[in-house]
C-alpha cells in the first residue's frame, strides 16, 4: 500500500529543509534569527527548531556569550546527524567520499577499477569498499542518507540506469545498488556530478552562468544556466567535445570529423605525438620511449610539458588554442561569467592557459569576453564525488523534490 503522507506533513517538511538548508549557509543560528529569514513565527520556528534537534540533524552550540540580556540559544548542524557518500566510477579509476551533515570530508580514497563490463564483479567490490570506509570511520551504516555515484557514459538519472554499463541485468543499477547495499542510492552522468560539485563546493559557487569544462582523456562539459544544472531537451547538452574545429580532421570517437576531442583530448594529444615523433620530430619522449614510441601515456607527455620539452609545450599550446576557439563559440552564445576548466590538461598552467584565452578573444565579442573569468577548479578530482553527495544531501538541504522523496 501506498504510504499515506499528508499536505501538513509535507509542508512541515519543506519547511524544515529550509531551516537546515539556512543552517548550511549560516553555522550558528537562533530560533529567532530563523524566524526573520524564513518569515515563520517565534513560536513555529523555536517547534520546528526542537523537533530537528530532536531528530538529531541539529544541536545547540556551545555557550555564547551576549552583552545585553539572556543569551539566545545558538543552534548548528549536527555533524554526525547523517552522511552522505559519494561515489566516481571511471572506466579506469574510481573515488569515494565519505562527508558528514555539514558537509566536511571524513574520508577519501582512490582505488582502480575493475571491468565495469562485469556487473557482479563491480557491485561485489563497491559493496566491499563501502563497508570498508564505514567500519574505518566508525559510522553507523543506518545513518548514511544516501551514496551518490557518478557514472561515465550515458545515464538516465530518473530510473538509475546506466546506458553504457551494466547492461546485462534486467534491473536497474539503482536497483542493483540498493538491494546490496541497503542504502538509498542515486545516479547522475559523471560530467553532472562534477558540474554538481562546482556549483556547491568549488569555482561556481554563487555563480549563475557557469561552462565546467573536464579536459582530460576525453572532453566533457557540463552547465549551468541560471543557476540550475542545464541537461537540454534529452539531458545531453553540453558535448563541447564534438564541435568541429579541423575542416580535414581526423576522424573521432562519435563518426564525425575534425571534433575538438581529435586534437585537444588527452587522447587526442597522445595520437598526435605518437605520429610525429614516429616522423622523427625531435623531443626528450624519444629518449625515454626508445623504440616503443606506441606506449607514450598522457602522464608522460603532460611530464615533458612541466620540464619544457619544446615539442610536448607546442602540442598542448595547439591544444589550448582549439580549446579557446570552442569556448569562444560557447561565450557568444551563453554569455557565460565563468568557464572553469578542470581535468589533467588544465594542471599544465599558463601553457595552456595562454593559448586558451587568446584564442577565447579572437573568436568571442569583447563585450563578452572581458566579463568571463577562466579558472582552474581547486577541487578537480574530488568535484565528482562531492557531486554525487549532493544528489542526496538535496533530501536534507533543499525543498523542491520534497513531495516526491516522501513517498520514496
Ligand atoms: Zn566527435
Amino acid at each position: 500500500m501506498e504510504p499515506t503522507v499528508s499536505k501538513i506533513s509535507i509542508k512541515k517538511q519543506i519547511r524544515k529543509n529550509q531551516i537546515l538548508r539556512f543552517f548550511r549557509e549560516n553555522p550558528l543560528l537562533s530560533p529567532s534569527d530563523i524566524a526573520s529569514e524564513t518569515q515563520l513565527t517565534l513560536p513555529m520556528a523555536s517547534s520546528l527548531t526542537k523537533e530537528l534537534a530532536d531528530e538529531g540533524y541539529i544541536v545547540v552550540a556551545e555557550a555564547q556569550n551576549s552583552k545585553v540580556g539572556r543569551p539566545a540559544t545558538l543552534y548548528q548542524l549536527n555533524p554526525e546527524g547523517g552522511y552522505t557518500l559519494g561515489i566516481t566510477l571511471g572506466a579506469r579509476k574510481s573515488r569515494m567520499i565519505l562527508l558528514n551533515l555539514r558537509e566536511e570530508e571524513l574520508d577519501f580514497i582512490e582505488y582502480s577499477t575493475v571491468d565495469l563490463n562485469d556487473t557482479e564483479a563491480t557491485i561485489n567490490t563497491l559493496s566491499e569498499r563501502i563497508d570498508e570506509l564505514v567500519s574505518k570511520n566508525s559510522i553507523p551504516k543506518s545513518k548514511i542518507l544516501g551514496v551518490g555515484f557518478a557514472l561515465s557514459g550515458l545515464v538516465n538519472a530518473k530510473s538509475g540506469k546506466s546506458l553504457t554499463y551494466f547492461k546485462d541485468s534486467p534491473s536497474s543499477l539503482k536497483d542493483l545498488l540498493e538491494e546490496r547495499l541497503g542504502i538509498e542510492v542515486a545516479l547522475e552522468n559523471n560530467v553532472n556530478a562534477v558540474t554538481l560539485g562546482e556549483l556547491y563546493f568549488g569555482k561556481a559557487k554563487s555563480c549563475e552562468n557557469v561552462a565546467c569544462i573536464h579536459l582530460d582523456w576525453g572532453i566533457g562539459m557540463g552547465l549551468i544556466l541560471n543557476n540550475e544544472l542545464y541537461g537540454g531537451h534529452s539531458g545531453l547538452a553540453g558535448e563541447v567535445g564534438h564541435i568541429r574545429v579541423v575542416e580535414d580532421g581526423d576522424i573521432c570517437s562519435c563518426g564525425k570529423i575534425g571534433c575538438l576531442e581529435t586534437v585537444a583530448s588527452g587522447r587526442g594529444l597522445v595520437n598526435k605525438a605518437v605520429r610525429l615523433l614516429q616522423k622523427d620530430h625531435p623531443s626528450i619522449l624519444k629518449k625515454k620511449l626508445g623504440n616503443n614510441l606506441e606506449s607514450l601515456t598522457l602522464d608522460q607527455l603532460l611530464d615533458a610539458v612541466k620540464s619544457g620539452d619544446q615539442f610536448s609545450l607546442e602540442l598542448v599550446e595547439e591544444a589550448g588554442k582549439y580549446i579557446g576557439k570552442s569556448i569562444g563559440i560557447l561565450i557568444n552564445l551563453l554569455n557565460l561569467e565563468r568557464v572553469i576548466l578542470s581535468g589533467k590538461l588544465s594542471q599544465m598552467g599558463d601553457a595552456i592557459l595562454y593559448p586558451i584565452r587568446s584564442a577565447i578573444m579572437r573568436s568571442s565579442l569583447t563585450e563578452m569576453n572581458d566579463d568571463v573569468d577562466i579558472v582552474i577548479s581547486d577541487i578537480d578530482e574530488r568535484a565528482g564525488c562531492l557531486g554525487a553527495t549532493t544528489m542526496i544531501s538535496r533530501k536534507v538541504f533543499e525543498t523542491v523534490n520534497v513531495e516526491a522523496d516522501m513517498y520514496v
